[in-house]
């Protein structure tokens, strides 16, 4: 029996697990087992409550604009404690859907405009310009590629989103884009980093494709857990899969 076990969280996967983003937490616990470490999952949805203090990892999946503006209304009762979470340095991967609804707003393809939980500074419209004309609608479609500005990894996957996300104070983006549309496609930006957040429009699903980024999020993980013991060697060991 291992003596280390991760607790993961996965917000409203029963209603955003767009193109198996549940599959991150499979790759997350492909590494965990391969250097002996337990996870138990826990999936967190509408009316449960979401325990600050219980989880060391949490996943927060993409979904259609419909799902979204339903959780949307659920986690105005989450919001303290997503936000004690990640302000405690809780790492969280949030794609697409989930990465909108933790900044101030959504506007949706229909032209509806949803509350998001600002526990982050960012903010999603339906619009964008393109030269000087404004459009409507279009959908961000393909296959993307990214590169990370501290690490220079690059970092693969598909994307499907309406929304153009426009990140705010304190946020960095998680790559710049080397092909594809990111964020906008406008700024070259994709995904976020705040604090241990990872938000990205990534789905494939991005652990599955990026191994490297999984182990960098089990590391801050574990490291958050279990201070003082050298993860980071352990996991350098195991050979990085693209599966
Ligand atoms: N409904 C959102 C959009 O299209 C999110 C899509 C997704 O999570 N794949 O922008």
């Amino acid at each position: 029996m291992s003596t280390y076990t991760l607790s993961f969280a996965h917000l409203y996967g029963d209603l955003m697990n767009t193109y198996g983003d549940y599959g991150n937490f499979i790759a997350f616990n492909y590494y965990a087992k391969k250097i002996g470490v337990q996870t138990e999952y826990h999936l967190v949805s509408l009316d449960d409550k979401f325990d600050a203090e219980a989880f060391d990892f949490a996943l927060f999946g993409g979904g259609q604009d419909y799902e979204e503006s339903i959780v949307a209304e659920d986690l105005k009762y989450k919001v303290d404690d997503i936000k004690d979470y990640i302000e405690n340095n809780g790492p969280l991967l949030a794609i697409c859907g989930g990465f909108q609804l933790l900044g101030h707003y959504i506007e949706m393809a229909d032209g509806s405009k949803v509350d998001g939980i600002s526990v982050m500074d960012h903010y999603t419209t339906n619009m964008y310009q393109d030269n000087l004309t404004v459009l409507k609608g279009q959908r961000l479609t393909g296959n993307i590629v990214i590169k990370n500005n501290d690490t220079h990894e690059e970092y693969h996957g598909f994307e499907n989103h309406q929304g153009r996300t426009f990140l705010g104070k304190d946020e960095r983006a998680l790559g710049t884009v080397i092909s594809g549309n990111g964020n906008n496609g406008m700024d070259k930006t994709e995904g976020v980093i705040y604090k241990n957040v990872y938000g990205s429009y990534f789905h494939g699903p991005i652990f599955t494709r990026n191994g490297n980024l999984a182990k960098r999020l089990l590391v801050t993980s574990l490291e958050r857990k279990y201070p003082g013991i050298d993860w980071h060697s352990q996991l350098e060991a195991i050979e990085t899969e693209s599966f």
